[in-house]
């Protein structure tokens, strides 16, 4: 299965997405981990990241099209793959899907993991990652609610959004996004 993981700083992406790549058995794509990586590194485009996330702001989207694009050329990717992160904004989905048509491997879900701000204002408070600094997470908040967001009409029109409500323990959110799951399996298998 191809899945795209959509959901706020803070919502429990990380989390889910390490749980879900372990019971389906598929590669997971991180941008964020890829762009950490990269600056833990400090290649050029790792430092050029670093100026971006550091502000809570997107990496240009050349710079992320060019790492994801390489990235699918690898051969664990055909079988199915989970984007955690990616895509960010419109143009990102667009040229996604553009890449999986080529690929002959459209995308079969979108799930959008939902938690209110309040929670996650609560929730990013206690990381003490670099960029959950209280400016920071403010940006990124924007960021996701300015550019990500209109990604869930863009795939609610596509037929491929499922909802997932993001409260509750780890173990009762899993078991939400693994019960759309098989309801996608069952649709597309047109039982
Ligand atoms: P979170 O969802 O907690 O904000 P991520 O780990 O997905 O964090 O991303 C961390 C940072 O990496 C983002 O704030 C952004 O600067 C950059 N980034 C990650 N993925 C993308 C992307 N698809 N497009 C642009 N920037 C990205």
């Amino acid at each position: 299965m191809r899945i795209v993981f959509i959901g706020p700083p803070g919502a429990g992406k990380g989390t889910q997405s390490a749980r879900l790549v372990n019971y389906l058995k598929i590669p997971h794509l991180s941008t964020g981990d890829m762009f950490r990586e990269a600056r833990a590194q400090q290649s050029p485009m790792g430092r050029i990241a670093e100026q971006y996330m550091s502000e809570g702001k997107l990496v240009p989207d050349k710079i992320v099209l060019d790492m994801v694009n390489e990235r699918l050329k690898r051969p664990d990717c055909a079988h199915g793959i989970l984007f955690d992160g990616f895509p960010r904004n419109v143009f990102q989905a667009e040229a996604l899907d553009q890449a999986l048509a080529q690929l002959g491997a459209p995308l079969d879900l979108a799930l959008e993991l939902q938690v209110d701000d309040k929670e996650l204002l609560r929730r990013l408070g206690g990381r003490g990652r670099t960029d959950d600094r209280p400016g920071v997470v403010s940006a990124r908040l924007n960021s996701y609610w300015q550019q990500t967001r209109p990604l869930l009409e863009y795939y609610r029109g596509r037929g491929v959004l499922e909802s997932i409500d993001g409260l509750g323990s780890m173990d009762e959110v899993f078991a939400r996004i693994s019960a759309a799951i098989e309801k996608r399996r069952t649709e597309r298998s047109g039982v």
